[in-house]
């Protein structure tokens, strides 16, 4: 065991960076002060009215009436889990539409809870067709249905037209991960007929990482009632959750009450600037990422249809190493962009321009970063 004396550190003390990455993204000084205040209690009727008013702005943000609508304690990927414990049963056909890694995510998690697994694919930088995804729902015949709208992996954005009724009209949920695009990227849940949705709150939301949005309709409450076993996962079963998050407020966790005020402020603040609003700043910042980068004569990896606001792929130039040159932007200007996921690691680097991060300052200030510090590693100055 370690003697006491050696454990003597200094406080933390993080230095200042520039997110713009894949997230997490800087959280907003507002969130920041909110989650410093001193917690409640979990049932403090305080924070049993806060708990209110975050399901009612969380509503607001994923354009929903959905009353199972909760911020899962835990990172995006708890809510994602959350959706596939809840609804699948061992043996249920389910596709999956991988356009990137969170869809291999998808997979993986549908696999572990003993589903029928279909993958409807296609190469990393496209989207799936409406057609294929018809085609493939006619030839499974799957009681669910899950796709990435934002695909942070590749900076694609799938389109959504149609999916949702044709989810409706074949009798299958439509699950959809907006982990980076809610807040961000125009979406309506119930005009959508979105049936599950979840997210996180270091993206969009302009919040630190620690909680996972989670929604749910009416058609995935008369699933889950149907169901012939337990759901598999105590902590993410919602109908322990609901219990806690409905009329009741039946303990069921401790909730992470810092979070939640976290939360709740960046939430407010979404709802001060307009939810539309936010979604043209964040194009609109993006369009000027893309127009600057182009300028700097470099490639986009996605074609200007598909692109996320969000996060945008830039495909390395030959020569470049990539890891070497975010590493030197991180340490030299404390400015972090996100190397290549999966099979797209070497190949691009990932810029996000997400929640408060989403600016014209900030651009201005990566594009101009990227004038003064590309051309030495392109031409080899720099050593690696
Ligand atoms: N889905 C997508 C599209 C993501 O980008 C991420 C994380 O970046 C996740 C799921 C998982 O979220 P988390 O890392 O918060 O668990």
């Amino acid at each position: 065991m370690s003697a006491a004396h050696r454990l003597q550190l200094e406080p933390i003390a993080t230095p200042h960076r520039l997110l713009l990455g894949p997230g997490p993204s800087n959280a907003d000084p507002r969130v920041l002060e909110a989650i410093a205040r001193p917690p409640l209690s979990h049932l403090d009727p305080l924070y049993l009215e806060l708990m209110n008013e975050v399901q009612e702005m969380l509503r607001y943000v994923w354009q929903t009436d959905n009353r199972i609508t909760i911020p899962v304690s835990g990172t995006g990927s708890a809510a994602m889990e959350a959706t596939i414990a809840n609804t699948v049963e061992k043996g249920d056909r389910v596709l999956v539409g991988v356009i990137g890694y969170f869809g291999l995510r998808l997979v993986d998690m549908c696999n572990r809870y003993g589903a029928d697994v279909e993958v409807l694919e296609v190469p990393w930088g496209e989207a799936l067709s409406f057609e294929s995804i018809e085609e493939a729902i006619i030839r499974h015949r799957p009681v669910l249905f899950a796709l990435v709208h934002a695909e942070t992996s590749t900076g694609v954005c799938q389109p959504l037209d149609g999916i949702g009724a044709l989810c409706r009209e074949h009798d299958c949920l439509l699950v959809l991960d907006t982990v980076t695009s809610l807040g961000a990227v125009p979406l309506k849940l119930d005009e959508a007929q979105v049936d599950l949705a979840y997210s996180c709150s270091q993206k969009g939301l302009s919040c630190p990482p620690g909680l996972g949005p989670f929604t749910m309709g009416p058609r995935a409450e008369a699933k889950i009632e149907r169901r012939k076993g337990k759901v598999p996962n105590w902590y993410l079963d919602m109908s322990g959750l609901k219990s806690y998050w409905g009329k009741d407020r039946t303990y069921h966790h401790t909730a992470p009450v810092n979070m939640n005020f976290g939360l709740r402020e960046a939430l407010r603040l979404l709802c001060e600037e307009g939810l539309e609003n936010a979604w043209v700043r964040h194009r609109d910042n993006s369009e000027k990422l893309w127009l600057g980068l182009e300028e700097l004569g470099l490639e986009l990896h996605v074609p200007h249809p598909l692109r996320l606001p969000t996060l945008t792929t830039v495909r390395i130039p030959a020569g470049v190493d990539g890891k070497a040159f975010s590493s030197h932007l991180l340490n030299k200007h404390g400015v972090e962009i996100g190397n290549g996921l999966g099979s797209l690691a070497g190949e691009v680097w990932r810029i996000g321009l997400m929640g408060t991060n989403s600016s014209a300052s900030n651009v201005d200030l990566l594009l101009n970063l990227l004038e003064l510090e590309l051309p030495a590693f392109r031409s080899g100055r720099v050593a690696v």
